[in-house]
């Protein structure tokens, strides 16, 4: 009984100084969201056919004064639940823009950037129309932005974002579904969702080799997507042999540290010019 009730307190204690270190990490989110100092990475997108880079993923970046880097894992999360998320898509579009605008990157070898979009935001109509505006308002960059959303952010109200998607494609958006398969509902909500691009989550690629029955719904999954006409991409391809069982099983894209790390923007220029003179 005394070893359950001392559990209870250390239990309680880090209970407590989680709660006081997620108070501070908030109070520092809003500060670095307000000097700008979050900034982006670019993780790029591959055609497997030619193996050619079609697109990047924006991915944010915190680097915290005491802490070192925080993982988005950890602080868009926090964004969510204490109204920063629209800020943090706002500062990463402005990023962006910026950096890739004069690279000459866009519309040649680029087709798109994608962004993710949180949940929250993503739920809610006026955060979702100002930041279309605010998109909008990056006259040479708009055009190439996807909006990346996660399935269960979709789930909520399926009905409102058949709507909200059709919105932001009448803007001239495109929306990819992020992290596929893990919504519980992914194969039913393709009916309603008329989706760009549908991004297979990276826990089946990991088990694409090991496991047939994760082979197999991937397999469907792109069948599905293939005669739907939604572009798909396979995340997380980590080794050669998953790219080679990807490109049996009729994967046309994929990212992954195998292909190309989330990198900042100079790197990515460097990696694009190295690998376009590897033919
Ligand atoms: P996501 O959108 O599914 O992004 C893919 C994540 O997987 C990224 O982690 C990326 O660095 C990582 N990744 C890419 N290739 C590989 C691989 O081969 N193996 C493994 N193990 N991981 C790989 P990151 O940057 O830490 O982001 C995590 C999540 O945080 C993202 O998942 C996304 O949901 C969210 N996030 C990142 N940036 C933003 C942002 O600007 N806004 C919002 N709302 N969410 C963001
Ligand atoms: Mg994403
Ligand atoms: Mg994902
Ligand atoms: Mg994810």
């Amino acid at each position: 009984a005394k070893q359950q009730r001392n559990s209870i307190i250390y239990h309680d204690k880090t209970l407590s100084e989680k709660a006081m270190l997620r108070r501070q990490l908030v109070l520092d989110l809003r500060e670095a969201i307000a000097e700008q100092n979050l900034y982006v990475v670019y993780q790029p997108k591959y055609e497997l056919a030619e193996l050619s880079c079609i697109g990047v993923e924006v991915l944010v970046r915190w680097k915290h004064p005491q802490h070192g880097f925080i993982a988005p894992d950890v602080f868009i999360p926090l964004a969510e639940d204490n109204g920063l998320s629209s800020a943090i898509s706002k500062l990463v579009i402005a990023k962006a823009a910026e950096e890739l605008q004069d690279s000459g990157l866009l519309g040649s070898v680029l087709q798109h950037v994608a962004v993710n979009v949180s949940a929250t935001e993503f739920n809610s109509t006026d955060e979702m129309n100002s930041l279309s505006s605010f998109i909008e308002s990056y006259r040479d960059f708009a055009q190439y932005v996807r909006l990346e959303i996660t399935e269960t952010a979709t789930l909520t109200d399926m009905r409102k974002s058949v709507e909200v998607i059709s919105q932001l494609q009448a803007r001239g958006l495109t929306l990819s579904i992020d992290d596929f398969g893990t919504g519980y509902t992914s194969l039913a909500m393709l009916k309603d969702l008329t989706v760009d691009e549908i991004k297979i989550d990276r826990s089946f690629v990991a088990e694409l080799e090991h496991d047939a029955r994760s082979k197999t719904i991937v397999c469907a999954v792109i069948a599905m997507a293939n005669s739907f006409r939604i572009n798909i991409v396979a995340e997380g391809v980590e080794t050669e042999s998953q790219l080679k069982v990807l490109r049996k099983i009729g994967c046309r894209q994929a990212q992954g540290y195998y292909l190309g790390r989330p990198m900042i923007i100079a790197e990515l220029l460097k990696h694009l010019a190295d690998n376009a003179a590897t033919p």
